[in-house]
């Protein structure tokens, strides 16, 4: 009996291909630790698994840690499953994201919910992916018998998010170049007062674009890359993306009471990390009926979905992806998705295109050349009402109304990222339908614009307020990927 599961398991290992079609196709284990493929394309599953009704109706009764097991098996397959299932109940326990619900669905009135993904150590939804990843990482290099050493470059949540899910881990190393004096007091705080060995905290006398550069310039040399094993932690890591799958799952079934019924999500997006796995769970057979995409006023993804699948923005055609320069990125009240392009949308693309790979060199090598890619009037631009993704976008002024009258109607209060989401979702919303809307952060990680919002600073959780009065400990270095390298050698 033994025998003959491990080899039907063995026969049904789930594979990944990059969307570029470089490659033989690899296993979980063996992407885990990288980033980008080879190709330079991303790692994808080869077929998203498929749920039957009767696994379906088993998950609807199942604890949040059981769930994110019985899911991510089928993506980490190469795991032996008693490992697995250590590393997720592990991750998704009380004692790291405040209760056993893990991520709380809250409901505001009949048909309109919030949930609650930041619960975790840093207060924004990152911790639910890289908590996990933090042990995958572990677990994998102590099989292996190797060393990781992750240089990273963050505006504030990603950086702290990697920070704590890394920190102590044996056999990781995380250097995080961030701008100095230009993170929220309780950002730098959360960040630099990390007692731990293994975190190195690097203040670039810069903007977050300079740190970027200096980590990309540190990668390019391929010797010093492979010599110290640079790894990185961003989203376009699978990892990341399956462990975020759980919890659209998670939330349909807490909202609804059979799986005959549909739900749609709203869900603030920058990278488009957080809806591809909305993307992926419904691809999986989850009952979603639409995928609200809400940007801000950086609106490279609206832009490509107007009028696709029918958008908020009527008259715009629609159908070209066109990543912004640096300098055309706006500075907004919602700094976790002023994104310049949106890495995971390949991901998205590759499956629009029904993973034609001639097609998708096409539209990357335009990308290359032109700057931008159009697929207006094609069966792939008619295909996106397929997927369900409908796309907005919302102004400061709208996000600060928001947060006024979520607050004023029912007592909650969000942040300016899950205004967003709420704003684009509740124009989009339908009547039958309940509306999920993701929340990305906590509102006490952005005290001025609830400030200006609602004329009050935001409670700080009681576990931060010791925070204060922590020492700081980071080093400055202007912005020269020589002097980082130096400083890496130096300490690993
Ligand atoms: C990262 C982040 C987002 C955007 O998520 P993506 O996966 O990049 O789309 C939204 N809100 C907050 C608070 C974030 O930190």
């Amino acid at each position: 009996m033994i025998e003959k599961r491990s080899i039907v398991g063995s026969i049904q290992l789930m594979r990944y291909i990059s969307t570029r079609g470089g490659g033989a196709p690899q296993p979980f284990l063996k992407i885990l630790l990288e980033g980008l493929a080879p190709d330079g394309g991303l790692y994808v599953p080869e077929k998203y698994p498929q749920l039957s009704p009767q696994e379906l109706e088993t998950m609807r009764r199942m604890s949040y840690p059981e769930l994110a097991y019985v899911i991510l098996s089928k993506f980490a397959d190469g795991i032996p499953p008693a490992d697995l299932r250590k590393i997720i109940f592990d991750t998704y326990t009380k004692e790291i994201f405040g209760s056993d619900n893990i991520v709380p669905l809250k409901k505001l009135e009949a048909g309109l919910y919030l949930l609650d993904l930041s619960e975790g150590p840093t207060l924004a939804f990152k911790d639910i992916a890289l908590q996990f990843l933090g042990r995958a990482f572990e677990y994998a290099l102590a099989q292996s018998g190797e060393r990781l050493n992750i240089l990273g470059a963050t505006s504030g949540d990603t950086g702290s998010a990697a920070e704590y899910a890394m920190r102590g881990r044996v056999g990781v190393r995380v250097f995080m170049l961030s701008p100095l004096g230009r993170m929220s007091d309780f950002q730098r705080k959360q960040m630099y007062t990390l007692p731990d060995e293994n975190i190195f905290n690097i203040a670039i006398r810069g903007t977050f674009d300079d740190c970027q550069d200096v980590v990309k310039q540190v990668n390019r040399d391929s010797e010093f890359k492979k010599r110290y094993k640079l790894g990185a932690v961003n989203s376009i890591n699978w990892a990341r993306i399956a462990s975020q799958v759980v919890y659209y799952f998670w939330g349909y079934f807490r909202a609804t009471s059979s799986n005959v019924e549909r739900v749609s999500y709203a869900v603030p997006t920058g990278n488009f990390g957080d809806i591809l796995a909305g993307h992926v769970a419904r691809c999986m057979g989850l009952p979603i009926k639409q995928l609200i995409l809400a940007t801000n006023e950086n609106n490279v993804l609206e832009e490509f979905f107007s009028s696709g699948g029918g958008s908020a923005s009527g008259g715009k055609t629609g159908g070209v992806y066109r990543p912004r320069k640096g300098g055309e990125v706006a500075v907004t009240s919602s700094p976790s998705m002023d994104i310049s392009k949106a890495s995971n949308f390949e991901r998205y693309v590759f499956d629009l295109i029904l993973r034609d790979r001639s097609r998708m060199q096409e539209l990357w090598g335009n990308l290359q050349t032109k700057g931008a890619f159009d697929i207006s009037g094609s069966p792939d631009f008619s295909r996106i009402s397929e997927t369900g993704i409908i796309a907005g976008s919302s102004t400061h002024a709208e996000r600060l109304n928001t947060i006024r009258s979520i607050w004023e109607k029912y007592d909650v209060l969000i942040d300016p990222h899950t205004a967003d989401g709420v704003t684009t979702g509740l124009k989009h919303r339908e009547a039958d339908v309940p509306l999920i809307c993701l929340e990305t952060a906590l509102p006490t990680k952005f005290a001025n614009t609830i400030r200006e919002a609602i004329g009050r600073d935001p409670d700080l959780p009681v576990h931060f307020k010791s925070l204060v009065t922590l020492p700081e400990r980071f080093e400055v270095y202007d912005a020269d990927a020589e002097l980082i390298k130096k400083y890496i050698t130096a300490h690993v």
